[in-house]
């Protein structure tokens, strides 16, 4: 691990010095992204792009340096970003780390990628994630794994592995990502990156290929929470026309409150999730952050999150049955692939979707199937929503003795690729802690806060009640103020 030097190298500048550069005309949009682009040619090993097009960034960089010799003053203007694959693309293609989509063109792009592009941001491309975004290694990807930058033999996390590790590798200055259980916060813990899921409705789903769509939601990823409230500031917005769960909420500037003081404010500890699975490395980084915020005047609060444990059960029924019914467009008739050996229309589907799908995919059908089916939905589904409802209120409870919540993102730092391949529960049950905040719909992210094992990064997750993205990007701007880890760079990337 280095420790942080200053530098002017393009790469190692945050969102916010870089577009200051630009504005400056110290440096070129065009110059910029084919710094980037070339940085992702050298690194190709890691796995991070699934697609990219210099012809196609160029293009956007040029008209981002029009723009900027008018003088417009934009924060982001020229800054180059490079989206999660699940989010469809009219310029790249878009897969959702599927085969079904393999050489899918989207005659469209998702609303969180125009509003991108609206603010001036260059696209580098498109970033490896599990297929569907069902996974937390990044090993479901149809096209291969992505390695983690602090350790090539460990998995980035999942889904937005491939968005993790090119932020963290400096491949890109910002990535999309899509959280629907964790994916933007696990990813971003395990490659020491920060990451925000902002309240379930608050920037648009439309264009965002499903998954499961009471949970799925978009958020920035990228080295700081200063940068994340840039982008997210950019990101948020009704898209009431085309999105029907979109919320009637303005965007806000999401960087006015990083600066206030955290003197006072009251985090609170969930009980449950210090218990016996959290390992030990990552509990002693916990720990000290949570010192850290003792030292810059907040105050730890003990409550309780009596439900964590079942948010594992309810997720894995919610989801699979969402997935199940969102997946059933793919028939090989719309878009998408269809198989070339079959004999009749029904045998047609269960060709297309039996090559289409991968394993987990497929897992995940099956069990949204079964417990949606006349006779199980009872039993499953309906008692999974009565406990999402419940897990909702314990949040409510426990916000009114806190501001914000705090607590590891995950039990373990990044595993070693191909360890738990086989064994889908243990990838579940690593879920613990970030699937409460998804079920309730909250806003919550990641943060670096220090090392555990062989020197893996360590992230604390924060969440915050409903609509408080500007207070957890304070509380995280503040330990980020007082601490470094976010600046540290794994071996290898800094030229
Ligand atoms: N790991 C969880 C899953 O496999 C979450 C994925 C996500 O947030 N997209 O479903």
């Amino acid at each position: 691990m280095s420790v942080p030097t200053p530098s002017n190298q393009l790469h190692d500048l945050s969102v916010s010095q870089l577009a200051a550069k630009l504005r400056n005309r110290e440096v070129s949009a065009v110059e910029t992204a084919q710094h980037f682009l070339a940085r992702t040619m050298a690194h190709a090993d890691l796995g991070c792009y699934l697609a990219t097009d210099e012809a196609v960034t160029l293009a956007q960089a040029r008209a981002a340096d029009v723009r900027l010799a008018a003088g417009e003053v934009t924060p982001l203007l020229g800054v180059p970003i490079a989206h999660k694959d699940i989010f469809v693309t009219k310029e790249f293609v878009s897969t959702a780390g599927s085969k079904m989509l393999t050489g899918y063109h989207s005659p469209f792009d998702s609303t969180i990628v125009s509003s991108m592009a609206h603010s001036g941001m260059v696209t580098l491309g498109k970033l490896n994630c599990d297929e569907f975004a069902m996974g937390s290694s990044n090993e479901n990807s149809a096209y291969g794994h992505v390695k983690n930058p602090w350790d090539t033999a460990r998995i980035p996390g999942g889904s937005s592995g491939g968005s993790a590790a090119a932020v963290a590798a400096r491949l890109t200055p910002a990535a999309t990502g899509t959280d629907t259980g964790g994916s933007i916060r696990q990813p971003a813990s395990f490659c020491g990156i920060t990451g925000i899921k902002p309240t379930y409705g608050r920037a648009s789903r439309y264009g965002m290929i499903a998954f499961a769509s009471s949970l799925d939601q978009g958020g920035p990823m990228a080295r700081s929470a200063e940068d994340c409230a840039l982008l997210l500031s950019a990101m948020c917005g009704p898209d009431l026309d085309r999105d029907s769960t979109s919320l009637d909420v303005p965007a806000e500037d999401f960087s006015r409150d990083l600066n206030a003081s955290i003197n006072g404010l009251r985090i609170g500890i969930p009980q449950e999730f210090f218990g016996e699975g959290l390992s030990p490395d990552v509990r002693s980084a916990v720990d000290t952050a949570l010192a850290e915020y003792e030292k810059l005047g907040a105050k730890l609060v003990p409550i309780s999150l009596p439900r964590t444990e079942l948010s594992i059960p309810v997720y894995y029924i919610i989801a699979p049955a969402e997935a199940s019914s969102n997946l059933s467009r793919f028939d090989g008739v719309k878009f998408g692939h269809r198989a070339t050996q079959y004999t009749d229309l029904r045998d047609m589907y269960r060709q297309t979707r039996t090559e289409g799908f991968g394993e987990e995919v497929k897992r995940r059908i099956m069990i949204g199937t079964y417990v949606l089916s006349h006779g199980y939905y009872d039993a499953y589904y309906l008692q999974a929503q009565k406990i999402r409802r419940m897990i909702a209120d314990d949040f409510q409870q426990a916000f009114q003795q806190c501001d914000v919540i705090a607590g590891p993102v995950a039990p373990t730092v990044a595993w070693k690729l191909g360890e738990k391949s086989d064994d889908p529960v243990a990838n579940y049950l690593a879920d613990i802690f970030t699937l409460p905040a998804s079920l309730a719909g909250l806003p919550g992210m990641s943060v670096p806060c220090g090392f555990g094992e062989s020197g893996m990064p360590v992230g604390l997750q924060l969440i915050g009640n409903y609509f408080a993205e500007a207070k957890l990007l304070n509380a995280a701007h503040a330990l980020q103020q007082a601490t470094d880890f976010h600046l540290r760079q794994p071996e290898g990337f800094s030229s």
